[in-house]
């Protein structure tokens, strides 16, 4: 892969595990910064092959951003079946609810099966 472009793929993943974008830019070189568990990351020139192997390993952080994901589902199917009024699609969307809810309580309960 292209580097700059790796570097946005990179800097996209860490952004979806929980990395926040600093005001400061960097003092190197102006490049935008950002802070991921403790660090501070420079998308420009920092090194990011670093901070590849971060957001692999980082399973606590994928199971959070990861249930996050889930409850704006569940909001967003919520908000669906409010308005549904054809009992079939009221029926689809339930089933879609309770499978969020499964996933959710497997996720806060990682070891039971
Ligand atoms: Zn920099």
């Amino acid at each position: 892969m292209e580097e700059g472009k790796q570097r946005i793929v990179v800097g996209t993943d860490l952004m979806r595990k929980g990395a926040t974008m600093l005001r400061e830019a960097c003092p190197r070189c102006g490049g935008l910064q950002v802070k991921y568990q403790k660090r501070t990351l420079c998308m420009n020139c920092g090194d990011l092959s670093d901070a590849a192997t971060m957001a692999e390993t980082s399973t606590v952080d994928t199971l959070t951003s990861l249930k996050d994901l889930i409850l704006v589902k569940v909001d967003q199917a919520a908000v669906l079946l409010r308005k549904e009024t054809d009992p079939q699609r009221q029926s689809d969307l339930a089933s879609l609810l309770l499978k969020y809810v499964e996933l959710i309580g497997r996720l806060e309960r990682p070891d039971s099966k």
